[in-house]
């Protein structure tokens, strides 16, 4: 599976799942545009894949953010005159409270980040996208697509129920573009999340269950990789992946099915 010369843009690319494909794409010939809030993190992850003989470009930009979107794509576009590959992988967690103490502007911050995000992540991208055709790949989460147990992960869930409707929305629209979207639903993977969650006061409205051997079948209870999930990115992104779009896939090592 190569991606050479292809260009790819990944948000959310200085950290976890994003900076593991970030990692993975260069490795595969891709040139990748790394797009993350912080710097020197971005600039961190470009030099990372440089001294291994990558091509990386640092994007400083809130994905929220529709100016700073559109001007970051444009960034990356004049740098290597094409987009093939569009990664929106940035997000939070946010706010995991009962519905009752979930204060309507955690839950504005949650959607506006992964939802919106996602939205105007693909939108920019697309009369890029158009030239040639591409490949959208979209995280959303096992919460909120097969899992519907983490309660208090309401506005998180909503959220990433949402990106699963608009990429089959988007899917058929872009599909006589030859531009194919696909959604990603990882269960638990160590990354850096959980310090952008915040939990308040879940332990009255979580119900009681448990689980035989550890929550995750296949690993008895370890959380997956991000260099796994990066290696289906990859596999979507490649023309490996050339007759497939509008579809979600889980990568969770069973978590799903026994958690629910
Ligand atoms: P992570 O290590 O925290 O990475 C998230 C990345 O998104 C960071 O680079 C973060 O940048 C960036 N980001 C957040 N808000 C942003 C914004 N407004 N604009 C630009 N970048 C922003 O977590 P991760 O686990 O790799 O998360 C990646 C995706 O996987 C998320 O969409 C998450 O919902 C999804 N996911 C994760 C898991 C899991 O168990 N890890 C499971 C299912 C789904 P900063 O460092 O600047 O905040």
């Amino acid at each position: 599976m190569q991606l050479t010369d292809r260009v790819a843009l990944i948000t959310g690319g200085d950290s976890g799942i994003g900076l593991a494909t970030a990692h993975c794409f260069a490795r595969a010939g891709a040139k990748v545009g790394v797009l993350g809030r912080n710097s020197d993190e971005v600039q961190h992850t470009v030099d990372e894949i440089q001294q291994q003989s990558g091509t990386a470009l640092p994007l400083v930009a809130d994905v929220s953010q529709p100016e700073a979107m559109q001007q970051a794509v444009a960034q990356l576009v004049d740098a290597w005159g094409r987009l093939d590959i569009v990664f929106a992988n940035a997000g939070i967690n946010g706010v995991w409270a009962p519905l009752e103490e979930l204060d309507p502007e955690d839950w504005d911050q949650t959607l506006t980040v992964n939802l919106k995000g996602t939205f105007l992540t693909v939108k920019y991208a697309v009369p890029y996208l158009k030239r040639q055709g591409g490949s959208v790949i979209i995280t959303s989460s096992v919460n909120g697509t097969r899992m519907f147990s983490n309660t208090g992960a309401t506005a998180y869930a909503c959220s990433k129920a949402a990106q699963v409707a608009f990429a089959k929305m988007v899917a058929l629209e872009l599909a006589q573009h030859r531009i194919r979207v696909n959604v990603i639903c990882p269960g638990a993977i160590a990354t850096d999340i959980d310090q952008s969650t915040e939990q308040q006061n879940l332990q009255g409205i979580r119900p009681r269950v448990e689980f035989p051997e550890g929550m995750i079948p296949l690993t008895g209870g370890k959380p997956g990789q991000a260099e796994q999930v990066a290696d289906l990115v990859l596999f979507l992104a490649s023309d490996a992946a050339s007759h497939i779009t509008g579809t979600e896939l889980w990568i969770d090592g069973g978590q799903s099915l026994l958690q629910g």
